[in-house]
């Protein structure tokens, strides 16, 4: 073949490539909901666990799933990972404002933080930093002593049916292979990046194994602590949304139904026998720095109403700091951090710690562990990884199954019943929840199945097959 008609059949297949990144296309369609409509199962929210478990729910062709969303499709800058910094203020963002306590958080004016949470098909899955962490089997094992039937094996092996870890060198290494699977509907890849910014990950691996950190292949394998660069839900240039993973992939299915631009404001109970009876939806047809996580902090904040109007935004108390603990463990991470200007690359290049002005620390010798205290207390920020304001166990507000205590027909699904948080993000601890829920309600819903509890595993094979 002329080599001009080869190359132009590579730049067709460029081309097309880049389209599939792009194609904005293959989402379900907005169903009109009619008064009277009745469904087996209504999905409130199509986020990071409302999409999964529509999905999985609609598997069974018997079942009516309705799932409803207060957002439309995710756009092209969700769909390109890139482009992700676009979206927070964005009109696919519910822009709640978060309030600290008085004499915390004084670096951000008002003592306001911009609390972002996605609203569009995937939720925060379609709105976040792509980065993939699911904690430690530790994490799991205390979270089973409040809520049995969530210990490592059990979440580990919903944590596999949603994963297509796409990375060989993972799936070739026996120590981590078997944590993976390439079987699932949530592509994970660790993308290659340019040779200039792979010698920076480098570099700061390197200090970081002199500050005595051991370099791991990754975040999610065997070890409990340990720096590798992270993995994150994309692949093929596209985000692997829950949107993009579990709903395009049943778009067509008869039995799910997908409301967009619609927010439930009500559930109704009846009151003589406690049992949720449906949702009405009100149907809306317009439509280089180093960042220190305090993983298991102490404090607690709070979620409130702030009227009887459901409409309006919620006040989200944060709470970071009153649990006195958190600061000490906060100041002396950041002296810790400091310690890498004394790594042979900071002596080197002769790096310094930037001295910057915090409100309300500027009376404090600089350096000193009264400043590290005051600037840990100001310049506070969140990784919006939220969790347990619904948590699961006996005194809280579900139960191990994720139903509503004293109340029938009526479950929570999300980041929110999660009692402890894991050691790292939350998207996939939250994916993992919408995956084993829906098992949950499968088995409570139909004979002879019954979910995978780490011992009696019966049925679900690793399909996304309508049985
Ligand atoms: C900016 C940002 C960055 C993050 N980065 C990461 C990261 O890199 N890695 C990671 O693991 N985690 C990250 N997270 C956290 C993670 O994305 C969340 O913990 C997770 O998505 C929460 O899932 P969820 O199902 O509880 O809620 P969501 O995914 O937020 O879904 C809730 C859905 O319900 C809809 N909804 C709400 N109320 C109603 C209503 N009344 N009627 C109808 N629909 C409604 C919303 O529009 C939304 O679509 C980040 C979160 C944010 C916001």
């Amino acid at each position: 073949m002329p080599f001009w008609r080869s190359s132009s059949v590579l730049l067709i297949l460029c081309a097309l490539t880049l389209s599939q990144a792009f194609l904005q296309e293959g989402w379900p369609d907005n169903y009109q909901l009619t008064d009277g409509e009745r469904f087996d199962f209504i999905v409130v929210g199509s986020g990071s666990a409302g999409s999964v478990l529509a999905a999985r729910l609609s598997e069974v062709a018997h079942f009516r799933v309705l799932l409803i969303e207060s957002g439309g499709d995710p756009p092209i800058t969700s769909v390109v990972p890139g482009l992700l910094i676009t979206l927070q203020g964005s009109k696919y963002d519910w822009n709640y404002q978060a309030q600290f306590d008085e004499g915390v958080g004084q670096a951000h004016p008002g003592r306001i933080l911009p609390y972002h949470r996605g609203k569009v098909l995937g939720g925060s899955s379609s709105t976040n930093f792509l980065i993939y962490a699911r904690g430690k089997p530790q994490d799991y094992e205390e979270w089973n002593r409040i809520a049995p039937g969530w210990d490592w094996n059990s979440v580990l092996y919903y944590f596999k049916k949603m994963e297509n870890m796409s990375e060989e060198t993972v799936m070739m290494n026996p120590r981590n292979a078997y944590l993976h699977s390439t079987e699932g509907p949530v592509k994970v890849s660790r993308p290659v990046t340019l040779a200039s910014t792979a010698a920076i990950d480098n570099t700061r691996l390197e200090c970081y194994e002199e500050m005595g950190i051991e370099r791991v292949l990754e975040i999610n394998g065997p070890e409990i602590g340990g720096a590798a660069r992270p993995h994150f839900t994309i692949y093929g240039g596209r985000r692997s949304s829950t949107a993009e993973a579990y709903l395009r992939p049943a778009k067509d299915r008869p039995n799910l139904k997908v409301a967009k631009f619609s927010t439930v404001t009500k559930i109704l109970i009846d009151p003589h026998t406690l049992r949720a009876y449906g949702g009405t939806a009100n149907v809306f047809n317009e439509i280089d720095y180093v960042q220190l996580v305090l993983l298991h902090p102490l404090s607690r904040g709070q979620v409130k109403l702030r009227s009887t109007d459901p409409l309006d935004d919620p006040i989200i108390d944060l709470g970071y700091y009153r649990n006195a603990y958190d600061l000490k463990v906060a100041a002396e991470g950041v002296k810790y951090i400091n310690t890498l200007i004394n790594t042979t690359y900071f002596r080197k290049v002769q790096g310094e710690i930037p001295r910057l002005s915090v409100t309300g620390c500027e009376k404090i010798a600089w350096g000193s562990d009264e400043y590290w205290e005051c600037y840990a207390r100001n310049t506070v920020a969140s990784l919006s990884h939220a969790v347990g304001t619904c948590s699961m166990g006996p005194d809280a507000v579900v139960d191990e199954r994720l139903r509503v205590h004293h109340v029938a027909g009526l479950r929570v699904v999300d980041a929110s019943v999660i009692p402890l948080i894991p050691s790292g993000n939350t998207n996939a601890p939250v994916m993992m929840i919408g995956e084993k829920a829906a098992d949950m309600i499968k088995a409570d819903y139909l004979e002879d199945i019954v979910e995978y509890n780490g011992k009696d595993f019966k049925s679900f094979a690793y399909t996304n097959e309508v049985w």
